[in-house]
């Protein structure tokens, strides 16, 4: 069996409502290879295993770490690879109407960027995002007889300070706030929906989103490891013989903060308040991850905005793509264990997705009821 078809096949075996949790290994870089790095990470495709060497063991058996995974994918994977096993059939899934996530997880400079949005424009280095863009418009293109609205929501989560990226300049707070009727989820008040009519329409709004990113940023790099980035989109359906039936799915696309402890940084004064507010966010998942990984009876989600905002992902309502990113080099040993091991936990999570239909909150419900209402007013003149 190839490599691709191995990867699917451990996907599958697992249960279908677990998170799926993929490791990724990017390829040592020309700073690292100069620096003198050795490479520790094996990655063994067929067996969906990664295998790390200590640099420092003393003895043989302290020296070799192994952990298996629904896919692991080694420095060599392409982005097209990793997208048609893995995220292909979770946006399937959103465009039956359920809920999807996918996120990245990892130090800053393993490649999360890298696969979630890749080099925009580029058709072979194009990552998660833009994929998922061309995945989505060729169903609607592809399908008959089902009326579509698509509308994408960026936001940023900074020191837990929610930033709308499509309207920078908007002084309305953003709250989050549950949703009603107790259907689960957690929306944020005031948060801008950009309707997309194609994919290079949802192109142009992630590049405004990624521009309002650096607005008033004085260091992107520094910036975009310490925040949370978060591309939703939303797709309405309603057969067009059964109007009143409205599918939502919803898909959250994320590129989280590095996870590397701050506390190794050094930071003093406003950084250190700044770090600890972001290792809240992302101490909070661990913590959220850890809790349903035991099946405790408290999860703790309120902890931080990150974890409200991904509260269905985790434990609820959706289906959920983990991707671990790592890098090969030794002087990144310890990160790349406590990565490893985090996603090692998230594997134990079980989520309950379930079709989102019928949904009465739908904007495509109300733009029918409005065009009814029109068609009325002139039929009356
Ligand atoms: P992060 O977002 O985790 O901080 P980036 O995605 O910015 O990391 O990646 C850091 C560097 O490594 C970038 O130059 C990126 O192009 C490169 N890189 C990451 N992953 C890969 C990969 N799988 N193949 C090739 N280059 C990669
Ligand atoms: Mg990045």
């Amino acid at each position: 069996m190839n490599k691709s078809s191995e990867n699917i096949k451990n996907a599958r075996s697992a249960n279908n409502e677990a998170v799926q949790v993929i490791v990724r290994c990017r390829p040592i870089s020309e700073k690292e290879k100069l620096s003198g790095c050795c490479e520790i990470v094996d990655v063994y495709p067929n067996r969906g295993v990664i295998e790390v060497k200590n640099p420092r063991a003393k003895s043989d058996n302290e020296r070799i770490k192994m952990f298996t995974y629904d896919a692991v994918y080694d420095s060599r994977s392409s982005q097209q690879c990793l997208y048609d096993e893995m995220v292909r059939p979770l946006v399937a899934s959103v465009l039956e109407g359920y809920n999807g996530c996918v996120f990245a997880y990892g130090q800053t400079g393993t490649g999360k960027t890298h696969t979630m949005e890749g080099v925009v424009g580029d058709s072979d280095m194009q990552g998660i995002i833009p994929r998922a863009f061309e995945q989505i418009w060729s169903h609607i293109n592809r399908t008959t007889g089902v009326e579509f609205l698509v509308y994408a929501r960026y936001l940023e989560l900074y020191m837990e300070d929610i930033r709308d990226l499509l309207k920078s300049k908007s002084k309305k707070q953003l709250v989050l706030r549950e949703m009603a009727g107790g259907q689960g989820g957690v929306y944020v008040t005031h948060l801008h929906s950009q309707t997309c009519k194609n994919a290079a329409d949802m192109m142009k709004t992630m590049r405004i989103g990624n521009k309002n990113r650096t607005t008033g940023v004085t260091n992107m790099n520094e910036h975009s490891s310490r925040s949370h980035a978060i591309f939703q989109i939303a797709i309405e359906m309603a057969e067009e013989n059964n109007s009143k039936s409205v599918k939502i799915g919803k898909l959250n696309l994320v590129d989280l903060a590095g996870s590397e402890r701050q506390s190794k940084t050094g930071a003093s004064g406003d950084r250190l308040k700044e770090a600890t507010k972001i290792n809240k966010a992302l101490s909070s998942l661990g913590n959220v991850i850890y809790a349903l990984a035991e099946n405790s009876s408290h999860v703790p989600y309120r902890d931080s905005k990150l974890t409200r905002l991904l509260q269905d992902s985790l434990g609820g309502n959706s289906k959920t793509i983990m991707i671990a990113n790592i890098g090969p080099a030794d002087m990144n040993y310890e990160e790349t264990i406590i990565t490893l091991r985090y996603a090692y936990r998230a594997k134990a999570i079980k989520n309950k997705p379930i079709k989102n239909e019928d949904m009465q909150d739908a904007k495509l419900l109300a733009l029918q009821q409005e065009i009814e209402r029109l068609k009325q007013l002139i039929a009356e003149k």
